[in-house]
């Protein structure tokens, strides 16, 4: 039923929004309001009515996925006539949101061009905003999907002292969260070594991980569309250098400080701040290049954005990754991240791998 009770909070906000009606085009927004998973979907949110649009190929799909989430929606199957549907669900002269961030300009002439005397009103995050907590459904997606992440993870740490590939390393993971019940990997897994580990978001490659690597480890499992995310860093053959404990032993007190300032009512840009400053005394700052966190969900980046232009603040039941990183040209990189759900007075980390720098 908690799919089910979606509608009314948007209905509730349109007023808000100075709209009469919504129409939400995005795919993880359609999904999270009604569970419809296909590739074509739109709905239309009225005072009081729920329109699904879709074409022939989901007929039965959108049935099954809207019945399923306990939602009762008004169906509508075709393949031409979307501006007719819009023109009867938004009288002459409608207040008509369009999701701001979904809506390509050529898009938005189309709806002009459907519904003229409308005014197309545009509507930014609305449903980005209402996504952002996570109720308890939600929650037991992501820490189901972020074990199975754990179990891969531990699975695959033993390999990296047995020269394997970045490939191999990355294919192992994805095969064993499958096995444990995952649908996919929520994202491309990262498995970044040796000076691969410098660059943030590296794809995996035939290079072979050396002992004397660090290695960069950034996993997540999706289960039923929700996606986890946790980082580790390690060094393949157990033996870090000076330097190369020095960096990690940074990154993991940055890390902990962050979460440690995870707590109902903080502003996003603290946890930023936090991460950033204790960086900053070990002299790591230029090497932090990149945001510090953001939230998980039906997409694997979404509301909130944790970083120096943040402006909103922390609410309990918010699930944020905290993922400071220092990254080092040549010479490779830490990254250590947790996923945790925002609490009253602190937050509970879904993410639990050990950190440890030896595999
Ligand atoms: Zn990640
Ligand atoms: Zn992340």
């Amino acid at each position: 039923m908690e799919v089910a009770s979606r509608a009314e909070l948007v209905r509730d906000a349109l007023d808000r929004v100075g709209v009469d009606l919504l129409v939400v085009t995005k795919p993880a927004n359609v999904r999270w309001l009604t569970g419809f998973t296909g590739s074509n979907g739109q709905l239309v949110v009225t005072a009081d009515e729920l329109i699904a649009i879709t074409d022939g190929r989901y007929r039965e799909q959108i049935a099954a996925e809207l019945d399923a989430s306990g939602v009762t929606a008004t169906v509508e199957v075709t393949t031409t006539e979307v501006g007719d549907i819009l023109a009867r669900a938004a009288p002459s002269g409608a207040r008509l949101g369009l999701e701001s961030q979904h809506v390509t300009w050529k898009q938005h002439d189309q709806f002009a061009a459907w519904l003229p005397g409308r005014e197309l009103v545009a509507v930014d995050s609305l449903l980005e905003e209402l996504r952002k907590t996570k109720d308890p459904g939600e929650r037991s997606r992501l820490e189901r999907a972020a074990a199975m992440a754990d179990g891969a993870l531990s699975r695959a740490v033993g390999e990296l002292g047995n020269r394997p590939t970045e490939r191999d390393i990355a294919q192992q993971l994805d095969a064993t969260m499958i096995e444990l019940g995952a649908d996919e990997p929520s994202y491309d897994t990262i498995v970044a070594s040796g000076p691969n580990a410098a660059l943030p978001h590296a794809h995996p490659t035939r290079r072979v991980i050396e002992g004397d690597d660090l290695v960069i480890i950034d996993v997540g499992a999706r289960l039923d569309g929700y996606g986890s995310d946790m980082t580790r860093t390690f060094v393949a053959g157990g033996d870090p250098s000076g330097e190369q404990q020095r960096l990690y032993d940074a990154v993991i007190e940055a890390q902990a400080a962050g979460v440690e300032a995870v707590a109902d009512g903080v502003e996003e840009r603290h946890i930023d701040d936090v991460c950033r400053s204790v960086l900053g005394d070990h002299g790591l700052l230029d090497a932090f290049i990149h945001g510090t966190g953001h939230g998980i969900g039906l997409e694997i980046h979404e509301e909130p954005i944790l970083s120096p232009r943040s402006t909103g603040i922390l609410r309990t039941g918010l699930v944020v990754t905290v993922e400071p990183g220092v990254y080092l040209s040549e010479r490779g990189g830490v990254r250590i991240e947790d996923s945790v759900v925002v609490t009253d007075d602190g937050c509970e980390p879904i993410t639990h791998s050990p950190k440890r720098v030896v595999p």
